[in-house]
């Protein structure tokens, strides 16, 4: 008998032309994980990994995009007897129902399912205290037969499902400190794409624990793909500018402006195809409709919105769930939370947005944050770890 991690890829399975590239990438996101020696047996819709912690694993796999279900698998030989020796072996004995369901995928096996599930039943029945259960059972034994051997399992823990990050390319995250755009990151990633992020700082308005706040974010979402970097742009002069020369109500849709700018222009250097940030509508001043409609305005490339339809509390459930929502709560001031006017317009008009911003040189400004920026990259990797 061989102890293994089976893997079900789910949506995957679905995608007929890309299958060869999703299992690919969904392997090396696997392969970043482990980090003790191990060997991967992939088909169509399975994956094994033979490795010696299976238990700790097939944890750390549940954070995997691209994984629909995990199962610890006992594989053993194509006979009766081997087969219900391991089954009893891995029934848990504090239970009292069970039900057993065949899959084949070795047509040529010399019974059907519904015959092998019957007769392994019968066995079960006959050399244990188990009832059979077939609506409500406490065990579902699950056996497939396959050409190289038969592959037993009573659980499966879920997969978190999505597709493998990295199969659509990369995406460029505006990442505040705030609760929305974490998650709007993690949804993203959810849909195969890899994230950089982009965090806009106006250093001395606001503070080095604030940008502290803003890695510590970042760091997890790399746990998900361990390709996120984090750009940092000093954006001080622009918001002084702003400040300077244009109306208070317009001060946030000017500012909201500039970001978008930026966003392109280091989207399009980075390679990145869209731009993914945590707008929500109606939340705030400047995610009206109208808002969007002028603040839009400025780029071309597709703006991914995750979670634009979603209520507050909704982006706080997965925000905790994803265990950024500690970190997004913390006390510290974001840009777009300084020089905040106290009445913002609602419902901006693009011709008086263009007639502002034109009272100074911000192409020029932009050109200087694109090309002061900082990346990190140094996160911490143990986050993981801490989560299982
Ligand atoms: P909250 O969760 O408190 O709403 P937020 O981060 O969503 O915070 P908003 O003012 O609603 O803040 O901003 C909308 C979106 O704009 C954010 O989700 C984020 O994608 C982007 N954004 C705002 N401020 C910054 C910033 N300083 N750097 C990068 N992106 C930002
Ligand atoms: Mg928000």
């Amino acid at each position: 008998m061989t102890e293994l991690i089976m893997i079900k890829y789910g949506e995957l399975t679905t995608k007929k032309d890309n299958r060869k590239e999703f299992i690919k990438i969904l392997t090396q996101n696997i392969e970043r994980l482990i980090k003790e020696e191990y060997e991967i047996i992939k088909d169509n819709s399975r994956m094994y990994i033979k490795c010696k912690n299976v238990n700790k694993i097939s944890k750390k796999l549940q954070k995997i995009f691209g994984i629909h279900g995990i199962s610890i698998v006992h594989k053993v030989n194509n006979n009766y007897e081997e087969v219900l020796n391991n089954a009893l072996n891995i029934m848990d004995k504090s239970k009292k129902t069970f039900k057993v369901i065949t899959k084949r995928a070795d047509k040529n096996f010399e019974i059907s399912s519904m015959e092998y599930s019957k007769k392994i039943g019968g066995l079960i029945l006959k050399n244990s205290n188990y009832k059979v259960d077939v609506h409500n059972p406490d065990i579902i034994l699950n056996i497939e037969i396959r050409k190289e051997g038969t592959y037993i399992y009573t659980d499966e823990l879920k997969g978190i499902g999505g597709y493998p990050v990295g199969v659509q390319g990369k995406g460029l995250l505006m990442l505040s400190g705030g609760i929305d755009s974490p998650v709007a990151g993690y949804l993203t990633m959810k849909r195969g794409v890899n994230i950089e992020c982009l965090y806009f700082e106006s250093p001395p308005h606001t503070s080095e624990e604030a940008k502290n706040k803003v890695k510590e974010l970042a760091s997890i979402l790399n746990e998900y793909s361990g390709k996120v970097k984090l750009h940092v742009v000093p954006f001080t002069k622009i918001q002084e500018a702003i400040y300077k020369n244009c109306p208070d109500n317009y001060m946030i849709t000017i500012m909201r402006r500039m970001m978008y700018r930026i966003s392109e222009k280091y989207a399009k250097k980075i390679k990145a195809k869209i731009i993914i940030n945590g707008e929500s509508i109606g939340q705030v001043a400047s995610q009206t409709l109208e808002s969007m409609v002028c603040i839009n305005e400025v780029t071309n490339m597709p703006i991914i919105r995750p979670v634009a339809t979603y209520d507050k509390l909704e982006i706080i459930d997965i925000a905790k769930k994803i265990n950024t929502y500690e970190t997004s709560i913390l006390p510290y001031e974001d840009c777009c939370t300084i020089f905040v006017p106290k009445h913002p317009v609602i419902k901006p008009e693009l011709e008086k947005a263009k007639e502002y911003e034109k009272k100074f040189d911000y192409e020029k400004l932009i050109n200087e944050c694109i090309s002061n920026i900082e990346t990190i990259t140094d996160f911490k990797e143990n986050k993981f770890e801490d989560l299982l």
